[in-house]
């Protein structure tokens, strides 16, 4: 019997999970992830040595925020965690355990995970794009993650797709985060609401009465019970999730997307389809990609890392 412990490292809380070979949860908990440098370390090597008394740990598969070095041992920069800069993870728990470990990117982790087990089963080559407070992709190309020259691929979520766009966090404007992410659909609900206020009433009152308390969960409650503004809300975000896509399939020419994280729902995903034939090159001519809502959840990146350590154990 061959078990994986995984670990999915977040700003403030690790999930951590137990996986047989054919990737089924034994065990899934959290852990506060620390704030220190020690801290963090100590808790991550305390939650890999729990684990691995008695429970037949093969290998540890770890998924993380930032930047990981091609051969899945070093994170070179860490969103959420500051203070790895070139941190050598996988080496100070095989240092310690003896046991194989394995660091992937948390979106490559994700997207990883649909392709195996999810949505993206049978695909060649496929793109996962994530949605949530911003927007992250993973690729699998031919079969294999494609993780770039520098670590740094399926940045998806910084293709320039307004030029004079609205400015975002990665010094550059009009991103495609900033217009077909989770936060991008509450914001311009938020905005159509401050326009039109008696065309807003019934997504306030799916949103306890406040415009500041819209969330993309109130946008879809709304949008399902027939709110006119909150569908033209889908309808505006879908418009440009499915031309970012076609933005992709101009370069990558995939046969797969996967939507997933906390901003992807079946009303977006249905609002992409309609709006990516309009933006594909050769729209006419061509095999048009599949666009398919996430298996996972949550857990999706924990997923991926076991299987990725699964794989690096049996070779
Ligand atoms: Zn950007």
């Amino acid at each position: 019997m061959v078990n994986i412990f995984a670990l999915d490292i977040g700003g403030t809380k690790t999930a951590c999970g137990i996986y047989d070979e054919n990737l089924n949860p034994l065990r899934r908990w959290k852990l506060p992830t620390g704030k220190s440098l020690p801290e963090i370390e100590g808790a991550i090597l305390k939650a890999c040595r729990t684990s691995c008394e008695g429970n037949e740990i093969a290998a540890i598969g770890i998924s993380a925020a930032g930047n990981i070095s091609p051969d899945g041992r070093t994170i070179a920069f860490s969103t959420n965690i500051p203070s790895w800069i070139d941190y050598p993870l996988a080496k100070i728990i095989e240092d310690d355990l003896n046991i194989p470990v394995i660091v992937e990117n948390d979106a490559n982790s994700a997207g990883w995970a649909e392709f195996v087990l999810g949505s993206g089963q049978g695909s060649c080559n496929m793109v996962m794009v994530t949605l949530g407070t911003g927007m992250g992709g993973a690729l699998v190309l031919n079969k294999e993650l494609y993780r770039g020259s520098f670590g740094m691929a399926g940045e998806v979520g910084h293709l320039p797709m307004a030029s004079s766009g609205l400015p975002c966090g990665c010094g550059l404007f009009g991103c495609a985060e900033k217009y077909a992410s989770g936060t991008a659909l509450e914001t311009f609900a938020k905005q159509a609401v401050r326009r039109d206020p008696e065309a807003g009433a019934k997504l306030l009152e799916f949103s306890g009465g406040s415009a500041e308390k819209i969330t993309g969960s109130s946008v879809f409650a709304a949008a399902e019970a027939g709110d006119a503004l909150s569908l033209s809300v889908f309808r505006e975000t879908g418009e440009w999730l499915g031309k970012t896509l076609a933005a992709i399939s101009a370069v990558l020419d995939p046969d797969t997307y996967v939507l997933g994280g906390s901003g992807a729902s079946p009303l977006l995903v249905s609002e992409a389809r309609s709006s990516y034939p309009k933006f594909l090159q050769a729209s006419f001519f061509r095999p048009h990609a599949e666009i398919k809502l996430a298996k996972f959840g949550g857990d999706a990146g924990l997923i991926g890392a076991a299987d990725l350590a699964l794989r690096k154990v049996k070779g």
